[in-house]
């Protein structure tokens, strides 16, 4: 093997059974339990979800970000770097080469070496991830004199020209504050501060969230282009579906802290099967194909405290059927054109559904009654 070999042929990233609550006076926020998911070297995992579906609390748990009350109550996270990286810089020095680190038991000085090295993030709100008082290009170079003290003041700034130039802003920009550059600027900022050490991993939180929608596309479009040219490996977290069957390569739909459906983006684009991934879907316009009626998905998601028994979507779902109220519906493969495809509902299930699984036109159906059922609850004229 060359020297950007592989430890071995595991993924990068391997988490597993990962379980997180939020300790507070009127009880256990369960955040995120027994999540199971894989990051392959190269690829990028999108991570989807309404607000509370326990996507970002995943996204901090990997990095160790999470600050009490929250805890990290099961699961661990395995890490492969490259051997050529493991044998220099990681944190996984301690351990023989090749061999997987679990993020979630290194110490603290093993995890200030995994960060921006190995893994970094690129936060939601620009805003408040730069400091509004230091320009951009010295906090880059902040990075780098932290992380390789070695360099010179030079070698820094022509770094940080760099990755400026990289992320598509004018290197007469370094001298910026964040204030003088505009939304879509600033996002890029970020971005070119997490690809400072040249990390394996970079998770995305929300990373377009605020930005219009045209700069949110050449944004995307530039993590696109980074990303063959880098090769690093992105977890993309997002409410917004839409976004991740453009750019990731395999999709997880998360409700209620938990993974409902797992599958590529044209699994998911073309046969969704969890009722809220298809909900999900059809929560947002296209602008191909036909004209459809959008009815999003009556209700909200629940309180965590306390998660409704069974299956946690049923009060919402159209398609709940008896079993659904009192049986933890748990992933199973889907059966689908590759073996990506998990799906945690009973209506896959043999030994709780006999009828064959519902079609999409049977599902726009069903949400279209719950829809106006809804209206009718809400006294819509
Ligand atoms: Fe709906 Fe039941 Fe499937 Fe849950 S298990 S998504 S309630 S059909």
């Amino acid at each position: 093997m060359n020297n950007g070999a592989f430890a071995a042929s595991r993924p990068l990233l391997e988490i597993k059974h990962v379980s997180v609550d939020y300790r507070a006076d009127n009880g256990t926020v369960h955040a995120l339990t027994d999540v199971s998911l894989t990051l392959e070297r190269g690829r990028i995992l999108g991570l989807a979800g309404e607000s509370g579906s326990g996507k970002s609390t995943l996204g901090y748990a990997i990095t160790r970000l999470l600050k009490p009350p929250a805890e990290i109550v099961a699961g661990e996270v395995l890490y492969s770097p490259r051997v050529s990286r493991q044998m220099g810089t990681s944190p996984a020095n301690a351990t023989a080469p090749g061999a997987p680190v679990d993020i979630l038991r290194l110490t603290q000085k093993q995890l200030r070496a995994l960060r921006w090295k190995e893994l970094a993030i690129v936060f939601q709100s620009a805003m408040n991830a730069l400091n509004p008082v230091i320009d951009v290009g010295a906090q880059i170079t902040d990075v780098l004199r932290t992380h390789q003290p070695g360099m010179s003041r030079q070698q820094q700034r022509d770094r940080a020209v760099e990755l400026l130039r990289m992320v598509g802003i004018s290197p007469d920009r370094l001298h910026s504050y964040p204030h003088e550059l505009s939304g879509g600027m600033r996002q890029r900022a970020i971005i070119a501060i997490a690809l400072a050490l040249s990390p394996e991993v970079i998770i995305m939180d929300e990373p377009t969230t605020a930005l219009d929608v045209v700069v949110q596309r050449e944004i995307l479009m530039q993590i696109i282009a980074l990303r063959k040219e880098l090769a690093f490996s992105v977890i993309f977290i997002t409410h917004d579906l839409s976004l991740l069957l453009e750019l990731a390569d395999t999709v997880a739909i998360m409700y209620a802290g938990r993974v409902v459906e797992l599958a590529t983006r044209d699994e998911l684009k073309s046969r969704p099967r969890h009722p809220y991934s298809y909900g999900m879907l059809n929560s947002f316009p296209t602008i191909y194909g036909e004209r459809r009626h959008m009815t999003g998905i009556p209700g909200s998601p629940p309180d965590l405290r306390a998660i409704p028994a069974g299956c946690a979507f049923h009060p919402r779902c159209p398609m709940a059927f008896a079993a659904c109220k009192s049986v933890l519906p748990l992933l199973r493969p889907a059966a689908g054109p590759t073996d990506v495809q998990q799906v945690a509902c009973h209506l896959y299930d043999p030994r709780y559904s006999s009828a064959e699984p519902p079609t999409a036109a049977e599902l726009a159906a069903r949400y279209e009654a719950a829809y106006a059922l809804s209206l009718g609850e809400r006294g819509a004229p």
